[in-house]
């Protein structure tokens, strides 16, 4: 076994295994063999150490340990939330905004999270990998198209391939002339944190490109120290650093959460990029939160948190039609009757309302 499979290991795959460790109880077992049937399990040991035995609400164990709830399909979730398929021109490839594309490598992850919305394709039992000739006509269709300017790797979770293999397929990306910046999307800086290795780090840096990094996380008590280390050698590398969450039911949809949440990602260098709405992922109801909670959180941190440490909430438009900011509005029009008298209203950081004049005739 080598070093970057020994703590997959130990990981936690099996209903029966989760029981045991005091991380589900006895009577959920027969339910969560049936979700264990639909959708992959895996809690790392860096995992399994931040949940609390025995609490059902802890907002680590929400996120990763499975709920007899995912049997329930609500109305308007479905298998591809997001429309990845209608938008790839080729296996591996999600071309859906002219200048960047989705690149997926594999369908592995260290963790598979419970609202994960690729999760009916990811995990053990669907194709791991892209074959050497799908992943080949993937470069071909990325060299072959020069608007593409970004090419994001994601998930499954890229960095569940060795340093030798990444530092390759940076390499190959990078020999495209247009390709400028790869952006790596993952979850493994908190799932299995010693992954990100010297080694690693030194394969995510090619020349003729830009590597940024999106950390995934949702919750503060996800930082523990081995994952501020991993964050800070990625950083010390000098690869730019953004976050991506989502706002979940239970585990992030408070003030004082999001904030801390927030506070945390500036500490370690990460800018906050992204806070998603839940994905109409199937069996996740229980997850996902209101828009208007959403929107009343986001006018909650604009009053607690400066403007480095906001992140944009976005929703994916199901249907694949990308993503839209969907923040509250701190602008409105008051019109008086005529052109001249138009007045803009603003909302300030307290709430309050002021009036902002009209351009000069
Ligand atoms: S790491 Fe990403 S792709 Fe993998 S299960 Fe979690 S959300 Fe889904």
């Amino acid at each position: 076994m080598n070093r970057f499979d020994r703590d997959l290991s130990a990981t936690l795959r099996q209903p029966s295994e989760l029981v045991a460790r005091g991380l589900a109880p006895e009577s959920a077992l027969a339910d969560l063999e049936r979700v264990a049937a639909r959708y992959a399990i895996a809690v790392t040991p860096a995992v399994a150490a931040l949940i609390e035995p025995g609490d059902p609400g802890d907002p680590i164990a929400l996120q990763f340990i499975p709920s007899p709830r995912e049997l329930e399909t609500s109305p308007g979730e479905n298998a591809d939330p997001i429309g990845d398929q209608a938008f790839s021109p080729v296996p591996g490839i999600v071309h859906r905004y002219p200048d960047r594309v989705l690149f997926k490598l594999v369908q592995v992850c260290a963790v598979y999270c419970r609202f994960c919305f690729r999760r009916e394709m990811v995990g053990p039992g669907k194709p791991n990998a892209l074959s050497d000739d799908a992943y080949r006509a993937a470069l071909d269709y990325i060299r072959a198209n020069d608007g593409i300017w970004e090419v994001i790797l994601t998930g499954g979770d890229p960095l569940m391939l060795s340093p030798r293999r990444l530092a390759e397929i940076m390499a190959n990306l990078a020999g495209i002339d247009h390709v400028k910046v790869i952006r790596i999307h993952t979850r493994v800086p908190v799932a299995d944190p010693e992954r990100v290795s010297r080694e690693m780090v030194a394969a995510l840096k090619t020349e003729g490109a830009t590597t940024w990094l999106a950390v995934h996380a949702n919750h503060p008590r996800e930082f523990s120290e081995p994952v501020r280390a991993a964050c800070a050698r990625l950083a010390d590398a000098g690869i730019p650093l953004v976050s991506q969450s989502v706002l979940l039911r239970g585990v992030n949809d408070d003030a004082v959460t999001l904030e801390a949440l927030m506070r945390t990602f500036v500490e370690l260098r990460i800018k906050p990029y992204y806070l998603h709405h839940g994905d109409l992922a199937p069996g996740t109801a229980h997850l996902r939160t209101s828009i208007e909670r959403g929107q009343e959180l986001m006018r909650g941190l604009r009053g607690r948190l400066s403007g480095l440490c906001q992140p944009e909430y976005v929703l994916d438009i199901p249907g694949g039609h990308g993503k839209a900011p969907i923040g509250p509005n701190y602008l409105s029009h008051v019109d008086s009757g005529t052109v001249a008298e138009t007045r803009y209203r603003v909302v300030d950081y307290c709430g309050e309302t002021h009036l902002y004049p009209p351009p000069s005739p």
